[in-house]
């Protein structure tokens, strides 16, 4: 199935809480804009990239901004240098691989658990719902609105939910159902998923239920009460993703 991303341009999910999606990765980024500074929720893939949000940003604002990251994986994070300087939120892990990356993240601020912050008028929650789609995912919620920003504990393929590239070797396959429970907990209406368009709720809790029998799967092949052909079988999700979850860590 193909889809046919728009030209990149934002689109208010609620007042001030922007999200724009691109063609390149299909990826999606978020902008809320308090009344003092504005959030940036993810940077895109390079600096030329990054330039191009930063610019589209100054499109809707031109408070001072900070910038959070969803996780390190270059799609979201390599497009940081054209924000600096500014506070960067990411969880410690995140820092970590980026700096393992040479990649520089100067005003470092820990996001280890719940952080809130006040952008003037409006309050944004960054947690860190345990490791899922990398040791450091970090989600952003916007008290409210309905809205969170969920980076990649939550994609949404053309036609689907995950893909090959969700499941990496710094997955941790058990953490992502609970992680998505967290966020169902908050009650939202609009999921912003790291890569495609929007969903809600129902989508979220669809993708729990695809990660829980993944993780079954994974552990009956891992038990060998399951060959992989067979868990790919059972599995909700393509066989090439199903392969790519069951080689992730459990
Ligand atoms: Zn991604």
């Amino acid at each position: 199935m193909t889809e046919t991303v728009p030209a990149p341009r934002w689109r208010e999910l609620a007042p001030g809480v922007f999200t724009r999606r691109y063609a390149g990765w299909d990826l999606s980024v978020g902008l809320v804009v308090g009344a003092a500074r504005c959030l940036v929720v993810d940077t895109r893939e390079g600096p030329d990239e990054g330039a191009e949000l930063a610019a589209a940003v100054r499109e809707i604002t031109s408070l001072p901004w900070s910038v959070v990251l969803t996780h390190d994986h270059f799609d979201h994070a390599d497009g940081l240098p054209a924000f600096l300087p500014c506070e960067v939120w990411a969880h410690p892990a995140c820092a970590a691989a980026l700096r393992e990356r040479d990649r520089a993240v100067p005003d470092y601020r820990p996001v280890d658990g719940r952080v809130e912050l006040d952008l003037g008028g409006r309050s944004v929650v960054l947690d860190h719902p345990g490791a899922a789609h990398s040791r450091g995912d970090v989600y952003v919620h916007v008290p409210g609105t309905g809205v969170v920003f969920a980076g990649d504990l939550v994609e949404h393929v053309p036609g689907g939910s995950f893909g090959t590239e969700s499941f990496g070797a710094d997955t941790t396959l058990a953490g992502w159902p609970p992680a998505l429970t967290r966020l169902l907990g908050l009650a939202p209406h609009t999921v912003v998923p790291g890569h495609g368009e929007v969903v809600g709720p129902g989508f979220l809790a669809r993708c729990r239920d695809e990660l829980r029998l993944l993780l079954d799967l994974h552990h009956a092949v891992r038990a060998g009460e399951l060959s992989p052909d067979a868990a790919a079988a059972r599995s909700r999700l393509p066989a090439d993703v199903t392969v790519a979850a069951l080689a992730a860590p459990g």
